[in-house]
């Protein structure tokens, strides 16, 4: 298969910063679109990725899904999109098609193994995909997205992976009118998670660890904060909430929230990957049917869903732009939990 060369910025290792390199996008085959990549957000997933934090990185990796750019070039099948068309790729450019979840538009929990925009075994060059920090990229258009015309196109990208990792959740547990969710982080996920409850009609509350950021969440749309580490203020939501979407990224006690849930409310984990630690204590879970749950990504029709609904809501992402050669600084900003409240590349900046 012929391959064209494009730039990308990326690391060989779990300890070297993302650098300049040359990687390779796949000719188009009948289906795919070829997308020249305009805005990129960063998403916490990508640090960990390059830095190997879950363990099963393949190096180099090259990360970033969440991509908005124009469509350059389409195989003779394609229908989606037209040349000249915005066009946006989240998290997933592959999948069986063929499995009982693909069949239900769940490609994110695809049977056979759902293939990543980066990190993923690529069916088509060999070897693992390499992701959005880069020119351009090749995908089936059945993984790329419509992008609503009304929309902020830097402000769109970080739809892709934090808003439809929150809408998901949001859409699977019917939030709507009158429902009391809770966002557990201010971060790139919590800010959306936040805008997104409140676009539904929801009661938002954010807990946060970060005494500072109140202002800018009841500027999103929240009704209340809660300091998680002031054992008054969460006595304070015990037993309220209907959903809890947590977004902390590292180890953390989750029992605390646990309280806030009421009968037959969820707390959906969609940040820490891993066994948690304290262990779950099961008796407020048995004594109020609250659930402790997961959730990945979103499918490709859900993902559309949730851009359709930002356009009608003029919902995008609060973003800080910024140039490719700034990401390993922004990277240590994201640790310190300084975003606010995604960081999004501009790849003008890498082709110039
Ligand atoms: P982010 O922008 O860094 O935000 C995370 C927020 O969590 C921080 O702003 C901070 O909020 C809080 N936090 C950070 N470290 C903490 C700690 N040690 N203890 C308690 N709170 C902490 O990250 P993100 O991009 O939103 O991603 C969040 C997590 O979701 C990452 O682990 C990412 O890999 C994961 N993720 C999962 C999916 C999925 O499909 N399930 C998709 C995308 C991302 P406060 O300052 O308000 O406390
Ligand atoms: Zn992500």
């Amino acid at each position: 298969m012929g391959t064209t060369n494009v730039k990308a910025y990326g690391t060989e290792s779990a300890d070297a910063p993302l650098e300049q390199m040359g990687i390779q996008r796949r000719s188009l085959t009948v289906k795919d679109i070829e997308i020249d990549i305009l805005y990129c957000g960063v998403c916490h997933s990508d640090l960990h990725t390059a830095r190997n934090d879950w363990g099963f990185t393949t190096y180099p990796a090259v990360p970033g899904h969440e991509i908005v750019g124009k469509v350059t070039s389409i195989g003779s099948e394609v229908t989606k999109l037209k040349v000249g068309d915005f066009a946006a790729v989240g998290c997933l450019v592959d999948s069986c098609h063929t499995c009982d979840n693909c069949k239900q538009d769940l490609e994110q929990y695809c049977s056979n193994g759902w293939v990543g925009t980066y990190n993923a075994p690529d069916k088509h060059l060999g070897g693992m995909t390499l992701g959005g920090y880069s020119e351009k990229i090749v995908v089936d258009e059945h993984f790329v997205l419509k992008v609503p015309g009304n929309l902020d196109l830097a402000a769109t990208a970080p739809l892709l992976c934090a808003g439809i990792t929150t809408w998901s959740p949001l859409r699977h547990w019917k939030v709507g009118k009158g429902s009391k969710v809770a966002v557990v982080g201010l971060g790139g996920l919590g800010h959306m998670g936040i805008k997104l409850a409140k676009g539904l009609g929801a009661e938002v509350t954010l807990f946060s660890r970060s005494p500072g950021k109140e202002k800018d969440a009841f500027d999103l749309g929240a009704d209340a904060v809660i300091i998680s580490t002031d054992d008054n203020q969460m006595n304070s939501v015990n037993g309220k909430f209907d959903l809890i979407i947590d977004t902390v990224p590292y180890i953390h006690d989750v029992n605390p929230y646990v309280g806030t849930l009421n009968t037959n409310g969820t707390l959906v984990l969609v940040g820490y990957l891993g066994p948690l630690d304290p262990f779950l204590n099961t008796v407020p879970m048995i004594m109020g049917r609250k659930s402790v749950a997961g959730s990945l990504i979103g499918g490709i029709a859900e993902t559309q869903e949730m851009l359709d609904f930002c356009g009608e809501h003029n919902i995008v992402s609060e973003i800080e732009l910024i140039k490719m050669q700034d990401i390993n600084e922004a990277y240590e900003r994201m640790l310190k939990s300084d975003v606010r409240y995604r960081f999004v590349i501009d790849m003008a900046s890498l082709k110039g």
